[in-house]
């Protein structure tokens, strides 16, 4: 018999061992680009809050109003003791943000992108998904049950590879329509979230509707930043109306938390009727979806493009100040690799010690051997903050310790 304890520390011994070994670090502040954890300030380039909306008045507000008129606790599920009307508004925003029929919130991205890829596939289907999705994209496949397929990433030849060969497959077992395909489900990051680069969004519409899949695009990355007033990758490039499951966070540009899909009207009415996510999960905080829908209104605004026009001009900076390709796409998100785990450790230490926070990123976020920093510029980190950045960056990178 396996002793409990033992088998435990065991196996947190092999994580240490490895480099693995993840601890969480408490932090007394807001979130925002100078933080305080452990009494120290800390200038903080961790975060996904790209347009620096996460401890912003008017979120906050809203949430304060929110709380006052509907309380903390939304006492259940929103199939169970009624759906309140924080969560009708926010996702008549985000249809209307979206330029879809309808939206549905979840009380994460993770939940999302569950509740999502199980009610819509089944064990008789297929997923094809890019090597890099995020993994609550590849969860969601495995507890589907659906045959499932990953292409290398962003590699359309390999893609169309996948295509092809579900193509051939045939229905078992559906003697009213025999011959007929399994459904077949492509499904991408438009802004991947460890390495800041896109996905060919365009080819990749043109490939799925080839073949008669679907394509599912988690947004996460990219709502709030990029596109017209911040609608995203598929809006900017004008195929939002033929991807079939546009998904995406509240967590990130948008300042608050929670998921969302956007879609069809009957999508929307699948997802209420067969996301177990959604259906077994008591509500989320009502303030939170307050809080989300006055950073929709507000990334559609003058100020929303102000703040964009300002994290341009960071990325800028910062790209210019690494020397980056000037062929790169500009991404909020500016993954520096140094391989090994240990590598990664020790150059995230050397900038706490200056007094900047950025994470290390390992294994399993990332491949091994592929272990990383992981910067995040937002809309509210001065331009000096970025100097001070590229100056320790710089120095790590050609003095590792
Ligand atoms: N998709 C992507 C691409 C993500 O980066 C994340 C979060 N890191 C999620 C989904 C999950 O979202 P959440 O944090 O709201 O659960």
């Amino acid at each position: 018999m396996n002793d409990f304890a033992s088998d435990l520390e065991h196996r947190l011994k092999a994580l240490r061992e490895q480099n693995l070994f993840r601890e969480l670090r408490r932090i007394d502040s807001p979130q925002s680009p100078h933080i305080t954890a452990g009494g120290r300030p800390l200038l903080n380039f961790s975060s996904n809050d790209y347009l620096g909306l996460a401890n912003d008045p008017l979120l906050k507000e809203a949430a304060v109003r929110a709380i006052e008129r509907f309380g903390v606790g939304a006492g259940a599920s929103r199939l169970v003791s009624g759906s309140l009307a924080p969560f009708h508004d926010l996702e008549a925003a985000l249809a209307d943000f979206k330029g879809a029929e309808a939206a549905l919130t979840f009380s994460t991205g993770y939940a999302t992108a569950i509740g999502a890829i199980t009610a819509l596939m089944t064990k008789d289907d297929v997923i094809i998904l890019d090597k890099l999705v995020h993994a609550s994209i590849v969860d969601a496949a495995r507890l589907s049950g659906a045959k499932l397929r990953v292409f290398k990433h962003n590699d359309l030849a390999d893609l169309e590879d996948k295509l092809r060969w579900s193509s051939t497959l045939k229905l078992s077992g559906n003697k009213l329509k025999p011959g007929l395909q399994p459904r077949t489900l492509v499904v991408t990051e438009s802004i991947f979230s460890m390495d800041g680069d896109v996905a060919p969004l365009n080819e990749m519409v043109i490939l799925k509707e080839k073949y008669g899949a679907w394509l599912m695009v988690d947004e996460a990355h990219a709502t709030g930043i990029v596109g017209r007033d911040g609608r995203g990758l598929a809006d900017e490039l004008g195929m939002a109306g033929r991807v079939e499951v546009q998904m995406g966070t509240l967590g990130k540009a948008l300042g608050a938390s929670g998921g969302y899909v956007c879609g069809s009207r009957s999508l929307i009415d699948l997802l209420i009727n067969r996301a177990r996510s959604f259906i077994f999960s008591t509500a989320p905080v009502p303030a939170t979806a307050a809080a989300a829908t006055a950073a929709i209104q507000f990334v559609r605004s003058r100020q929303g493009e102000h703040r964009r026009q300002m994290l341009h001009d960071r990325i800028g900076q910062l790209h210019a100040a690494l020397q980056a390709p000037p062929s790169a796409f500009r991404s909020a998100i500016v993954p520096v690799i140094l391989g090994t785990e240990q590598k990664a450790i020790d150059a995230a230490a050397g900038l706490r010690e200056q007094g900047i926070f950025v994470p290390a990123i390992r294994y399993p976020t990332v491949a091994r051997g592929s272990a990383r920093l992981r910067i995040t510029l937002t809309a509210t980190h001065s331009s000096a903050d970025v100097q001070q950045l590229a100056r320790a960056l710089n120095e790590i990178i050609d003095h590792p310790s």
